[in-house]
């Protein structure tokens, strides 16, 4: 079958695609989505078993709908959740939220265009007649599109050692997908459990833990050993901040950041007042710049930007503050088996080697930015000239209104939404910023279908 719009990816990036699509196009038109994901919609992120997992942005920032900033939190009314603008949802909750909005969508639009949901993985590509693109999906189908988005989001992380020499008794108790939380029925509530890793998926697993009735120890080891910072109840308002008369070296730019928030007295409303122009800063960025940022910045950009909900980091820091949970930085060498699992690893500013003695590793070292390597669709993309890597690695190289830039004048056009784009756009992996990517490729591809 030939599609108008070929949507690749079934995560929140693919259904603010479609829920845009659907608004704009005629109703002549066609749209398939194709995703393996076993809850269209809700992605890695909105699918989480447990609802006690939260969003770590304010509920009024997480409508799909730009224009209509309300959206969520009238969801969450009609649903007698007792939540405001400001507090954040359940995770769980928001997966239903897109659900349903799709759902409504489909339901009363009339006329609409037709949309195909098909649940399978595209596993190749061709293209065909210079001017569609098929995908062979695993099911043994091929549909084409004449024009494509691809939301294929970022693959898991790998863990950062060789564990090809470790015995299968060894490898049972080692969680590589954190978020199939299967794992902790396995779980003894005394084990000891090291999680590799100490972003945002480490203070889920903390509290999945937890909520199982985990009273181990749990031990965290990454590089640097930063934990994420909280949103506080009532921030100040965010500090305005004009990118462009910022520094663009990274020293000189981060150092008056730093001026910026002694002086305001409050770095998270410096960090509120970056936060909608940061695709802007990045974007004047020269690429030395950039590759200074990831090299050295990072990690504490992280742990500022990516902040969680007041009252979940109480709980977490009740039980750091207890000795259930420690933080330790280090260099992860390698991982024995011996009566349970020894983890050797370089303490970070010194040459020797510690140890941690554990029943289980989870592997949180966070999502991987979505690069290409993860992924055999778009390596094969990638190798038939299709699409390209960026220049940092990060995702693939899109132009400022998220289209692949193509040699010749002629060819499908085939878009990207979300996290691959992250070399062009750097803040586009949370939802307040791809529900405005998603509307622009919307109006983009409408602007051709006729
Ligand atoms: C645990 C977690 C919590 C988060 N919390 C928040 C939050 O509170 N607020 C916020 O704004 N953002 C949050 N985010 C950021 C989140 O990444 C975005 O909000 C959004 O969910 C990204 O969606 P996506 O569709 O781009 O990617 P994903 O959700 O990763 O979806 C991509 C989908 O594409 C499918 N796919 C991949 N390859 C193929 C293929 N070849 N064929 C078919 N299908 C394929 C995958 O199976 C997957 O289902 C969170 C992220 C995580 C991981």
């Amino acid at each position: 079958m030939i599609y108008d719009v070929v949507v690749v990816g079934s995560g929140f990036s693919a259904i603010a695609t479609v829920c845009n699509l659907v608004e704009l196009l005629p109703a002549s038109a066609s749209i398939a989505i194709v995703g393996d994901d076993p809850g269209f919609g809700r992605g890695t992120a909105y699918r989480t078993e447990l609802y006690l997992h939260r969003l770590n942005v304010p509920a009024g920032r997480m409508s799909l709908y730009p224009d209509r900033p309300d959206n969520f939190v009238d969801w969450l009314r009609q649903h007698k959740r007792p939540l405001g603008a400001g507090d954040f949802a359940s995770r769980q909750d928001y997966g239903l939220y897109i659900r349903d909005c799709l759902a409504e969508l489909l339901r009363h639009k009339k006329p609409r265009c037709r949309v195909d949901f098909i649940k399978a993985k595209a596993t190749g590509c061709v293209e065909r007649y210079g001017t569609m693109i098929g995908f062979l999906l695993d099911n043994g189908n091929e549909i084409a599109g004449r024009n494509i988005v691809l939301c294929l989001g970022v693959g898991n992380a790998k863990l950062p050692i060789d564990l090809s020499q470790l015995p299968p008794r060894g490898l049972a108790h080692i969680v590589t997908n954190p978020w199939r939380l299967s794992w902790l029925r396995r779980v003894e509530a005394t084990d000891r459990v090291c999680i590799l890793g100490s972003g945002l998926t480490m203070i889920d697993q903390v509290l999945a833990l937890s909520a199982h009735g985990f009273t181990g120890k749990v031990t965290v080891l990454s590089r640097r050993g930063l934990a994420p910072l909280d949103h506080i109840k009532a921030p100040k308002p965010a500090t305005e901040i004009d990118v462009a008369t910022l520094p663009t070296r990274m020293s000189a730019l981060l150092h008056a950041l730093r001026r910026e928030s002694s002086a305001s007295g409050d770095w998270r409303s410096i960090m509120d007042g970056l936060r909608p122009q940061t695709q802007a800063l990045w974007l004047r960025l020269p690429e030395m710049e950039r590759r200074r940022f990831l090299r050295h910045a990072l990690p504490w950009w992280n742990i500022h930007r990516h902040r969680v909900a007041p009252d979940v980091f109480r709980r977490f820091d009740v039980m750091l503050r207890s000795g259930q949970v420690s933080i330790r930085a280090g260099y992860l060498l390698d991982v024995e088996e011996l009566n349970g699992l020894t983890l050797r690893y370089r303490r970070r500013g010194r040459s020797d080697v510690s140890s941690i003695e554990a029943d289980w590793i989870v592997n949180c070292t966070g999502m991987e930015r979505a690069g290409i390597s993860h992924s055999p669709l778009l390596r094969e993309m990638q190798r038939q000239g299709l699409i390209e890597a960026d220049p940092l690695n990060l995702g693939i190289i899109v132009d400022a209104q998220s289209r692949i830039p193509r040699s010749t004048g002629s060819g499908p056009d085939i878009y990207a939404v979300g996290a691959l784009t992250a070399g062009q756009f750097w803040e586009i992996t949370a939802v307040p910023d791809i529900r405005v990517q998603a509307r622009k490729v919307g109006q983009a591809i409408a602007g051709t279908v006729e």
